[in-house]
C-alpha cells in the first residue's frame, strides 16, 4: 500500500495529486489523485479539452488509457458522462482515483515521456475536481526508478512544498487555476539562471545541443527580461523558461515552455558579432512569450476570467493579446541592442510582406479572426491564404500602425508603450494578487483606451483595420516619420502565383493563390506538379523553368492528382508577391522605435 499522497498536507480538506514516470519506453505517466471530501452526489471529474494559450480543441482526455476509482480500499464505480468527463459513484471518501496518461506528444502542448527526459502540462495529466477548483492543490512528483534515471532533475515554477529547488518531491499550487499553468520538465538538463531587476530567472535546456553557448544564451535573455520588466514596472517573480526541441512556446503565468531546432540555439566558438537568423528568432520567440507574462496571462479578455476549459472560449480579442505581443517581441530586440534597426526595419517590411500575399485577408478581419481560431487559424489547410488572415501578423501591423497613429496625433509624446501600461495598471496588475476582482477586457475596452491615450477618436481606424480588412496605409503613417515606403514586386517575371514545396522528389503545390495563373488554369493545392511544357518539374527548380518565359505566355502543365495524370493550359501572370522595402530617409527620425522620454 503507497503512502497516502496527502501526507504532510497542512490542510484538512484538499484535492493531492501524485504523478510519476512509469514506463518510460511505453510513455506512460502513472498518476494518483486523493480528494479528500468528495462530492456527496457523486464527485465528477474532468480533463481539459484544450490548454490556454493554444486555441484549439485537443481533447488531452484520449490519452488516458485506464482509470479506476476507489475508497478506503474499496472499488468506487466509476462512470464516462461525455468525452472528457466522469462521475464517481457516491462515497464518504476520501475518494482515490488512479489512472495513466499516455505522454509521446513533442510540443509545448502536452506531454512527452522517454528514456531522455519527461515533460508534461496539467491539462494533461490533472483531472479537475469539479466544484473543488478553489482549493489548494498539492503535487507530489515521484522520481522513476530506472537506473538511467538516476541524475535526473526537475524544472518548474510550481511553488515547492517540501520539495528541494530542482527536485522531486511535493509542490503546492493555490487551486487548480494555478496547478495546470506550470509546466513540469524532468530529465538531465543545463540550467544557468540569472537575475532581471532582482528576480531570479532560470533557463533550462533539455536535449543534446552539442557545445551550446549556455553564457551568451543566459546574457541575451537576460537583457530581453530587464528590458520588459522596466517597461512594465518591476515586480518580484520568479520565471524559469525551458527549451526543448521543432519550433514554437506556450506562455504561462511564471514560466514558458519553447521548443526549438537544434540548431538555432547559440554554439561555443560561434563569432559574438553575428547573430544567425535562427537565433535571432529563437530570441524573439522568448522575447514574445515572455511579454505574455503580462499581456494575456494577467492582461486577459473578458471571457478567459475564469477560462472554460471544456468548451472553446470565443473572443475577438486575440489580435491585441497576440498581435501586440507579436509586435513588441521584435521591438525588444531592436530596442535591447540584439538586432540593428535596419535589421528591424527589414523585418518589419517581411512582414507587410507576408500579410499582403493572400487574400484571405480581404475576406476576414483579425477580430474575425481571432474569434475563428478554434476552426481557422489553428487548423490551417491548403486553401487558407485565400480564406483567412493571421491576427499574430495582422495584428502586430495593426500594433505598429496604432503606435505610430498614437504618436502622430499627440505629437510624440505618448505611444503605443502608454497604451499597454494603462492596460496594465487597470487589468494586469494584482490579477493573481487580488482574486476577488479579477477582470478582464471587454470587447469594446480596446478602442476605448487607446482613444484615451491617444486623446482622439478613433473610430475609423478600428472600423477600417480591426472590424474591417482594409490594409494598413503605412506609405502614409511613415511618411510623416521620414521612412520612405516602396512596393518593389517583380511584376514584370512570369508567374504561376503558388507556393512549392516537397513531396519525395517530386513539386507539391501546397499552397494555389486565388486569382493566380495556376489557379485560373484549374490547379488546385496538393497537386503533384510534374512537367511545365513537357520539362520535369524538381522541387526547386521551378523559378528557373519560368525564369525561360514571360508574362501572357501560354504554358502546358502536367499534375498528379489522386495518381491521376491530368494536363492543364494556362497563362502565366506577373508575380504577385508584394516585395516592400522600408528606408530611413536621411531627415528621418526613426523615433518611432524609441519611446519617448518619461517625465
Ligand atoms: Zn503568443
Amino acid at each position: 500500500m503507497p503512502r497516502a499522497i496527502s501526507e504532510g498536507i497542512p490542510m484538512k480538506n484538499h484535492i493531492a495529486y501524485h504523478i510519476t514516470p512509469k514506463d518510460l519506453g511505453g510513455h506512460l505517466f502513472a498518476v494518483r489523485l486523493e480528494i479528500s471530501q468528495p462530492d456527496p452526489a457523486g464527485q465528477m471529474l474532468a480533463l481539459p479539452a484544450w490548454i490556454p494559450g493554444s486555441y484549439m480543441i485537443r481533447e488531452f482526455a484520449r490519452n488516458i488509457v485506464q482509470i479506476k476509482a476507489s475508497c478506503g480500499g474499496k472499488p468506487v464505480a466509476l462512470e464516462k458522462i461525455s468525452k472528457d468527463c466522469w462521475q464517481a459513484a457516491a462515497c464518504k471518501g476520501p475518494l482515490l482515483l488512479e489512472y495513466e496518461v499516455y505522454a509521446w506528444d513533442l510540443s509545448v502542448r502536452a506531454a512527452h515521456l522517454d528514456q531522455s527526459h519527461g515533460f508534461f502540462n496539467g491539462t494533461s495529466v490533472f483531472l479537475r475536481v469539479l466544484g473543488q477548483e478553489d482549493l489548494p492543490h498539492m503535487l507530489e512528483i515521484a522520481k522513476p526508478e530506472q537506473a538511467e534515471c538516476k541524475n535526473w532533475r526537475i524544472a518548474t515554477s510550481l511553488p515547492e512544498h517540501k520539495a528541494r529547488r530542482n527536485g522531486f518531491g511535493s509542490y503546492l499550487a493555490a487551486d487548480y487555476d494555478e496547478l495546470i499553468d506550470h509546466p513540469v520538465e524532468m530529465g538531465e538538463f543545463a540550467l544557468a539562471t540569472f537575475k532581471a531587476h532582482g528576480t531570479p530567472h532560470d533557463v533550462v535546456v533539455t536535449g543534446n545541443v552539442p557545445n551550446l553557448d549556455l553564457e551568451r544564451l543566459r546574457a541575451d535573455l537576460k537583457k530581453i527580461c530587464e528590458a520588459q520588466i522596466a517597461f512594465f514596472e518591476p515586480k518580484s517573480r520568479r520565471a524559469p523558461m525551458s527549451v526543448g526541441d521543432g519550433y514554437g512556446g506556450l506562455e504561462h503565468r511564471a514560466s514558458t515552455a519553447l521548443i526549438c531546432k537544434r540548431e538555432d540555439l547559440p554554439f561555443k566558438g560561434e563569432a559574438k558579432g553575428s547573430l544567425r537568423e535562427g537565433y535571432r528568432n529563437f530570441l524573439g520567440l522568448c522575447s514574445h512569450e515572455y511579454f505574455h507574462t503580462w499581456n494575456v496571462k494577467r492582461i486577459k479578455p473578458a471571457v478567459f476570467v475564469p477560462y472554460d476549459l471544456q468548451n472553446e472560449c470565443y473572443t475577438p480579442l486575440l489580435w491585441l493579446f497576440e498581435g501586440f505581443t507579436s509586435y513588441y517581441d521584435d521591438l525588444f530586440l531592436v530596442r535591447t541592442g540584439i538586432i540593428s534597426e535596419t535589421d528591424y526595419l527589414g523585418m518589419l517590411a517581411k512582414v507587410i510582406n507576408g500579410v499582403e500575399r493572400g487574400t484571405g485577408r480581404l475576406k476576414q478581419s483579425v477580430a474575425e479572426s481571432s474569434f475563428d481560431t478554434w476552426i481557422k487559424y489553428y487548423r490551417q489547410d491548403e486553401n487558407s491564404p485565400n480564406a483567412i488572415v493571421s491576427y499574430y501578423t495582422k495584428g502586430s501591423l495593426v500594433a505598429w500602425a496604432l503606435d505610430l497613429t498614437i504618436r502622430s496625433k499627440t505629437d510624440g509624446s505618448r505611444t503605443l508603450d502608454d497604451f499597454m501600461r494603462a492596460l496594465w495598471q487597470r487589468y494586469g496588475r494584482d490579477f493573481y494578487e487580488n482574486k476577488a476582482s479579477q477582470r478582464g477586457v471587454f470587447d469594446e475596452e480596446a478602442q476605448e483606451l487607446a482613444e484615451e491615450i491617444a486623446g482622439s477618436k478613433l473610430k475609423t481606424f478600428f472600423s477600417r483595420y480591426v472590424h474591417g480588412t482594409e490594409d494598413l496605409p503605412f506609405d502614409k503613417l511613415l511618411a510623416e516619420f521620414g521612412v520612405r515606403y516602396s512596393d518593389q514586386r517583380a511584376d514584370h517575371s512570369a508567374s504561376l502565383d503558388v507556393v512549392t514545396g516537397r513531396e519525395g522528389n517530386d513539386c507539391k503545390l501546397s499552397r494555389v493563390h486565388e486569382g493566380g495563373a495556376a489557379h485560373k488554369a484549374g490547379l488546385s493545392g496538393n497537386d503533384l506538379l510534374m512537367a511545365v511544357d513537357g520539362i520535369r518539374v524538381t522541387p526547386s527548380n521551378l523559378p528557373q523553368l519560368l525564369a525561360r518565359y514571360r508574362v501572357g505566355d501560354k504554358v502546358k502543365l502536367h499534375v498528379f492528382r489522386r495518381d491521376e495524370l491530368l494536363s492543364f493550359s494556362a497563362i502565366l501572370g506577373s508575380d504577385a508577391s508584394p516585395a516592400v522595402k522600408l528606408e530611413v530617409l536621411p531627415e528621418g527620425k526613426k523615433t518611432f522605435l524609441k519611446r519617448p522620454a518619461q517625465g
